[in-house]
């Protein structure tokens, strides 16, 4: 009888080491798919795997800060299917972050923490159209220090430079690059590149040197960006140069005007041929056309069809791959006042 009672304890034992290395075997490959890592132009992971990230931008937080909660961030990734989501961090308009940092700070992190906790990658975007280098540098050393050690977390250093020389975007990057490294070594940087991420070309003729795991910022509004703008990113992709599509929608650069079903195909066919990642923009009820809520759509989702825009209702398909091609315009959007 004691002999069996030991046998009886030591298989127990067994069975629950086995069942430590089992977990523990999950967590390192977990820790390998989310580690990610750019080899030439293409992003990568430790399982040598080819990373194609698909989600959506949550709009502006200084005017939609109620899509920043946790219940939100579940939604967009177990029904909508994102494996990506960017935190647009206003920086500059009355109220943002060089006013109120402690509460953009409040926000930011819901969503991040909100990310981490559900295995998925996020981007905390410096959502600026100006230069602010100094808050920049201190911004990014926090966030550099707080998330580092995360494999989830991506950098986007500077939104939407606007009317400017690479020259001098390149020297504010190459300066928030440096302190971010200083604390984090090895997570993905996106990088900007003047006239609101378009000239991809132009930096590709003189990149960035001396730094790993770097990617340029692509945004385009296929309302308005067509083969044109498709021929500078690949002319800078044959120069070798990682593209990464952190913001992008299917109408004018406004926001505004019919979404081009035609053209948007053609830069999804691209983005699949080259297997970049993309972000849709946004998550945000403004009366225009690139929100995707409606302005009487519930804060935390899920979402009900007649909550969502057309856009919305356009990005969620892609995103579950439901999308069917549309080769026209079929209905209006409807326009209501509000903001
Ligand atoms: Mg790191």
């Amino acid at each position: 009888m004691k002999r069996f009672f030991s046998f009886l304890v030591v298989s127990a034992v067994l069975l629950l080491l086995a069942s430590c290395n089992g977990n523990k075997q999950a967590d390192d490959t977990e820790l390998k798919r989310a580690t990610l890592k750019v080899e030439g132009t293409q992003l990568m992971n430790e399982l040598g795997d080819t990373v194609q990230l698909k989600g959506v931008s949550l709009g502006w937080h200084i005017f939609w800060p109620r899509f920043y909660n946790k219940n939100t961030i579940n939604t967009l990734v177990d029904d909508w299917h994102c494996t990506l989501i960017r935190a647009a961090m206003s920086v500059e308009p009355e109220g943002a972050y060089v006013d109120d940092s402690i509460w953009a700070k409040k926000c930011l992190y819901e969503v991040v923490d909100a990310c981490i906790e559900k295995k998925t990658h996020v981007i905390i975007d410096w959502h600026s159209h100006g230069y602010r280098e100094k808050e920049a540098k201190e911004f990014f050393a926090q966030m550099a220090q707080k998330y580092g050690d995360s494999p989830y977390v991506i950098y986007e250093i500077f939104n939407e430079p606007e009317v400017t020389t690479w020259d001098s975007v390149k020297s504010y990057c190459r300066n928030v690059i440096d302190t971010i490294r200083m604390y984090d070594k090895d997570n993905i940087i996106l990088v900007a590149s003047p006239h609101w991420d378009q000239d991809v070309d132009i930096a590709a003729d003189s990149p960035l040197e001396g730094y790993s795991n770097i990617m340029y910022s692509l945004h385009f509004y296929a309302g308005f960006h067509q083969k044109w703008h498709r021929g500078r990113a690949d002319y800078a992709l044959k120069k070798g140069l990682p593209i990464f599509v952190s913001e992008c929608a299917s109408m004018t650069p406004f926001g505004t005007g019919d979404i081009n079903y035609v053209e948007f195909q053609k830069w999804l066919d691209w983005i699949n041929e080259n297997k970049l990642s993309w972000i849709a923009w946004s998550v945000a009820p403004k009366n225009e056309t690139c929100s995707m809520i409606q302005p009487w759509g519930n804060t935390e989702g899920p979402w009900k069809e007649d909550e969502l825009k057309e856009w919305g209702v356009m990005t969620r398909e892609l995103l579950r791959g439901e999308y069917v091609y549309r080769d026209s315009v079929v209905k209006d959007t409807i326009v209501v006042e509000c903001q």
